[in-house]
């Protein structure tokens, strides 16, 4: 199974990364992605990324750090790239921590988009408390030319509906697994089978039953198996599908 968003550049992994790493695969792991969200993440990931078999890796700048974003840096990271670079993410808006302001987020974004666009890579959006603002600038962009993700998907199943006819795919952390998580189980419960994967976003989010512990890549299982769980679907089988899914919308060819 692929866990296709996780933070190993992260420090909380600096001292067990290679036990992590094996954790995963002998879990029945097969393919992780590291995800960058500045710069020196993203040159992190990139270095995790080429000394491990099965790890890609994105680059780009967060909403949170756009005050610090340098167009021609992360270009020069995106050229001088290796075949392991799948994605430019995670990018997007935040609202809820709004460490800069919106114009400043809204700039940082679109620009992200036309690099993503100018070299042909799929992005990966941070979106929080602002669906309505990321969904028309995506809408500017229709149809679309590259392969747009919302990771962590958290929104309501009437907005999802809505990103999914723009050609939009959802992916679902541990969050889905929450108690009050009510909104983001009746779309995981029924969004298209095409248009979704997992992710762990470890450290963060760990799914039950283990929420409260730090989470890492191998708990990408919990998840997958929790959604065919709501969906009344064999484990295996949606694990099947959702990572063709995967594969196919960041283009890896195999592992
Ligand atoms: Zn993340």
């Amino acid at each position: 199974m692929i866990d296709t968003h996780c933070h190993l550049n992260d420090s909380q992994f600096d001292n067990d990364l290679d036990r992590v790493i094996n954790n995963f695969f002998l879990s029945g792991g097969s393919a992780m992605i590291c995800v960058g969200a500045d710069f020196q993440s993203s040159m992190k990931a990139k270095i995790i990324a080429e000394s491990n078999d099965n790890i890609y890796y994105t680059v780009g700048v967060h909403p949170d750090d756009c005050d610090k974003f340098d167009q021609s840096e992360l270009e020069d990271l995106i050229i001088t790239k290796s075949d392991k670079l799948v994605a430019i993410g995670e990018i997007g808006l935040d609202y809820f921590h709004n460490k800069s302001n919106k114009a400043k987020q809204i700039e940082v974004f679109v620009s992200q988009i036309n690099l993503a666009i100018k070299y042909n890579l799929p992005i990966v959006v941070h979106c929080r408390d602002a669906y309505q603002d990321v969904y028309n600038i995506l809408k500017e962009y229709s149809p679309l030319k590259i392969g747009v993700v919302m990771h962590c998907y958290s929104g309501s199943l009437e907005f999802a509906s809505q990103l999914i006819k723009l050609g939009v795919k959802l992916s679902f952390t541990g969050s889905v697994t929450f108690n009050n998580a009510i909104k983001v189980k009746e779309v995981a419960k029924n969004i298209p089978l095409d248009t979704f994967f997992f992710e762990t976003d470890a450290p963060y989010l760990t799914p039950e039953p283990n929420r409260g512990k730090r989470n890492e890549p191998k708990n990408v299982f919990d998840t997958a198996k929790f959604v065919a769980n709501l969906r009344a679907i064999d484990a295996q089988k949606l694990i099947e599908i959702t990572d063709e899914n995967a594969k196919k919308f960041f283009n890896i060819k195999a592992f």
